[in-house]
């Protein structure tokens, strides 16, 4: 085995207490320790830092901007076999626009932050060009008071979910949230959790649920996450832009 790096040792010890925390919140929550799937927000940090966490044993990522993001995996995924870039997932969580929409679908695993009709339709046709299929999810405002930050309102779930089942080259996995600044996270997510099982009333195969990040993934883990997303406490404080 090769020696680490001093990066790869912050890297690894940084997982370790994230895994911990996320190991925990689960068994409190009476849910088995590996319930809840670690998908790293590896957004302004460099590939290096993506193939340590590689090599680490991440094989989820999220990214935010589809510049970067292309950029960034093309150089990951060019480099792997096919059967390691199978291993790896690549979430887009960000906000998008229907004319990015298309060029997501080339290489995203899944689209987190579907949160319109419009968006859902590009990333349809992207998918169908690219010969692809790809899974989404629908991200959630849970309060209306953000719009800067996306998602659709609760009321307007069920229409965009079956607007999503009826694309033939997207698959509907469940729901996205960020919890509203200000507000509780405990309380968000439990109302996250309650529009999910609403979802899964109509489409019961949409079950996952992705909500938690570096502040507050106790809370998306004790009501039911299947993913948090997290980035500054595996990667540290982002670089400012
Ligand atoms: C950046 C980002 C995260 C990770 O945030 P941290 O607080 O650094 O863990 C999670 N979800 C989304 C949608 C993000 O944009």
């Amino acid at each position: 085995m090769t020696e680490l790096d001093d990066r790869s040792r912050e890297l690894r010890d940084n997982l370790a207490a994230v895994r911990a925390r996320i190991a925990d919140a689960a068994r409190a929550a009476g849910r088995a320790a590996d319930d809840a799937t670690l998908i790293v927000v590896s957004k302004y940090f460099p590939v290096a830092d993506v193939r340590r966490l590689i090599d680490l044993g991440v094989t989820d990522f999220g990214e935010n901007k589809d510049q970067e993001a292309s950029a960034k995996f093309a150089e990951i995924f060019e480099g792997a076999s096919e059967q390691e870039r199978a291993a790896l997932r690549l979430h887009f969580v960000g906000q998008l626009q229907s004319n990015k929409a298309g060029h997501v679908a080339a290489y995203a695993d899944v689209v987190q932050s579907v949160d319109r009709a419009k968006i859902a339709s590009a990333l349809a046709k992207g998918a169908e060009r690219h010969g692809r299929t790809l899974e989404v999810m629908v991200q959630v405002d849970l309060d209306g008071s953000d719009p800067g930050r996306g998602g659709a309102l609760p009321e307007q779930i069920a229409d965009l979910a079956a607007h999503v089942a009826g694309l033939e080259q997207l698959r509907l996995s469940g729901l996205m949230a960020v919890a509203p600044r200000g507000a509780d996270p405990d309380a968000a997510f439990a109302r996250l959790a309650e529009l999910s099982r609403d979802l899964r009333a109509a489409h019961p195969s949409a079950d996952r649920i992705s909500a938690g990040m570096s502040g507050d993934l106790e809370q998306g883990v004790r009501h039911g996450a299947t993913h948090v997303r997290i980035g500054s406490a595996v990667l540290g404080p982002r670089p400012a832009v």
